[in-house]
């Protein structure tokens, strides 16, 4: 779904934490938000989700005004850094979770969520973790499960926010990798957050810096490598190459 930001602005208190902010993510586009800690990355990323409103601005998705829409009527998918996987449900039940909570209406069988959940493990090369606990898993193989697990309602959008920042560096490598194959498969509009320039430049198709609740600059990774439009992504870049 092809998202529209225009003029977005978000105060915690005297903070003003996001500036006018003006994005457009085009449908199946996967947009990284890249910026050092503190530059509003997860509030615009909540925005989106509607976990936090904004004082003023417009956010629409495929032309509907989502500001009018509660968080639940939005179907966003969602990865956080630290996996919220329900401790007490194997990973076939993770993933299904999200499909067995939905309206009555819209709520599959349950012979058609298992079929479903199956189509999912498979396809996310985690079949032979399906009926583990979380806390049998790894770091990476958690944040494949939370993956599939946002998948599996067919977000419209599908939020990332630092998914693989707890882990360590080939791990990283290799689930970025995946989650690119993954997501040219599915064509799901995507928007990750990231502080790790290389993690943004290697996964997405264009990437948007952020600093100090202003977006500094949005292009493709040789672009602003090679012409960065402000001291500050200029500094940016030096300080994390
Ligand atoms: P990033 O994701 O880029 O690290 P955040 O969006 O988390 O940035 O935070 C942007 C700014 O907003 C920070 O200064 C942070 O302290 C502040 N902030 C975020 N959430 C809240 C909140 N709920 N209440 C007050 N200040 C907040």
């Amino acid at each position: 779904m092809s998202i529209t930001i225009s003029g977005l602005t978000k105060r915690f208190g005297q903070t003003e934490v996001l500036r006018g902010i003006e994005l457009g993510v085009d449908r199946g586009e996967l947009v990284a938000l890249l910026g050092p800690s503190g530059s509003g990355k997860t509030t615009l990323l909540k925005i989106i989700a509607g976990l936090e409103w904004p004082d003023a601005g417009r956010l629409s998705v495929e032309g509907e005004d989502w500001l009018q829409l509660a968080a639940q009527d939005r179907r966003i998918g969602f990865v956080f850094q630290h996996y919220a996987l329900f401790p007490h449900m194997r990973v076939r039940d993770n993933i299904g979770f999200g499909l067995s909570v939905r309206p009555r209406a819209a709520r599959p069988g349950k012979a058609a969520i298992a079929a479903k959940v199956d189509e999912l493990l498979h396809f996310l090369q985690i079949a032979h973790l399906a009926n583990r606990y979380p806390t049998q898993l790894s770091g990476g193989q958690r944040q494949r499960v939370a993956l599939g697990r946002a998948l599996a309602i067919e977000p419209r959008v599908l939020l990332l926010d630092e998914p693989f920042g707890a882990l360590d560096a080939a791990i990283r490598r290799d689930l970025r990798r995946w989650l690119r194959g993954v997501h040219d498969a599915t064509g799901s509009t995507t928007i990750f957050v990231t502080h790790d320039q290389e993690e943004a430049f290697e996964l997405a198709d264009r990437v948007v810096v952020m600093g100090a609740g202003r977006i500094e600059q949005i292009g493709h990774a040789d672009a602003i490598h090679d012409h960065p439009a402000s001291p500050f992504v200029a500094r940016f870049m030096g300080a994390t190459v």
